[in-house]
């Protein structure tokens, strides 16, 4: 059977070539574990792992030792959230976020709630942008911690992170970011924005799954937090485990070809997504877009359907591998908790799919999804409601 074309990039992209090239030496050539401190193999895993953290830091404008190596975003969020709440604990107890942060910090938030921290949730406009003046006034000194992601998994929205990170300096509250989706995309450099901590994934940025850090700002503030994993004490004790080895030299070639790339790839996406949302609106009515019209990922289209639901519409494309809301909580029945925020009604978020282009997504491929969306929309739409159609 033919591969579906993959318009699903804010859920994970393959791995490029060249950064699997990069990898293959170190899976069964250089394969020591990079905390052997006794021989060559050792030796030779710290210095490609050390090289590895200072290309990753180059990124963002960031010091080789503020890069702490996890298993990705996920677990970075983890580290940073619960592992400021322990070492606030007694003294202050606030974390500020937003409503539409990805379910790894919603909920690492609720767990701490548990645990007796509070945590305000601040609501986000129609286009899915928080305002800066909202989170100042939701400031208390009480507050250790304000958390709001670079760039939005489903709607692809941008956060105005630099307002955010200034007034948090200005306010002496750290800055944590989920740069998962921002990072490699858009230009971010944690001394021009304020940021303390940030979440990073290598998959999200054509590098491997499984791999990911954790950047803490090491002067002016010094961050420090409670170890959520506990053993060996690898990266200076703050995350235990073996190093990824392949996965972590994968992250630092996808990162670097990202930032090289990174207007001629957002200038070409633009035009591929300018190309799917013109398509789209010439070939049927009744679409709205979810998300900010300019301030979005240049890959990501989140478009609602009036009329259809996305659970009828996606298996209905066979040709083409789309997302309703996030991967991460599509096993979920619930209408997608950034939807919801923006204001969208249930109906238009059931609705919803999120077409994520890539850095291998063609011009070809994006008229083949319009030709397919089109089509199978009007079918469905016709007569009334299509859900009755898909039993007929
Ligand atoms: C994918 C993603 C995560 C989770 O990252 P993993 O590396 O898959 O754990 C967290 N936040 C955002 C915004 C994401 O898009």
């Amino acid at each position: 059977m033919k591969q579906p074309i993959y318009l699903d990039h804010q859920a994970t992209t393959p791995v490029d070539p060249r950064v699997l090239e990069a990898m293959l030496p170190w899976f069964s050539e250089h394969f020591g574990n990079a905390a052997s401190r006794n021989h060559a193999f050792g030796w030779r895993a710290e210095e490609g792992v050390e090289q590895a953290r200072d290309r990753i830091a180059r990124c963002f404008g960031a010091l080789a030792r503020e890069i702490v190596f996890t298993s990705g975003a996920t677990e970075s969020n983890n580290l940073a959230l619960k592992g400021l709440a322990r070492l606030f604990r007694d003294k202050k107890n606030q974390i500020v976020t937003v409503a539409t942060e990805h379910p790894c910090v919603l909920d690492s938030c609720k767990a701490l709630e548990r645990e007796g921290v509070e945590v305000t949730y601040l609501p986000v406009d129609s286009t899915g942008q928080v305002d800066p003046d909202r989170i100042s006034a939701a400031i208390s000194d009480q507050t250790f911690l304000v958390s709001v992601m670079a760039a939005n998994n489903e709607i692809g929205v941008l956060q105005p992170i630099e307002a955010i990170g200034a007034l948090c300096r200005q306010r002496k509250v750290l800055f944590h970011t989920d740069a998962a989706q921002g990072f490699g995309k858009i230009p971010i450099d944690v001394d021009r924005a304020c940021i303390d901590l940030m979440s990073l994934s290598a998959h999200k940025i054509y590098g491997p799954k499984g791999v990911g850090a954790l950047y803490l700002r090491s002067g002016r503030p010094r961050v420090r937090l409670v170890p959520q994993i506990d053993g060996g004490g690898h990266e200076r004790g703050l995350r235990s485990g073996t190093l990824n080895v392949p996965g972590i030299i994968g992250f630092a070639r996808a990162a670097e070809l990202c930032i090289a790339e990174m207007e001629e790839e957002s200038n070409r996406l633009l035009a591929l997504r300018e190309r799917l949302w013109t398509g789209l609106e010439e070939g049927i009515g009744g679409i709205g877009l979810n998300g900010h019209r300019q301030q979005r990922l240049a890959g990501n289209l989140n478009v609602s359907f009036e009329g259809v639901d996305a659970d009828a519409l996606i298996p209905a494309m066979a040709d083409l591998a789309v997302s309703s809301g996030s991967a991460c909580a599509s096993a979920s029945l619930e209408p997608s908790h950034v939807l919801q925020a923006i204001g969208l009604s249930p109906e238009l978020s059931r609705g919803s799919i999120r077409f994520g282009l890539g850095r291998f997504t063609t011009e070809a491929e994006v008229d083949h999804a319009i030709s397919v969306v089109c089509e199978t929309v009007k079918r469905l739409r016709l007569p009334g409601d299509g859900r009755h159609q898909y039993n007929a």
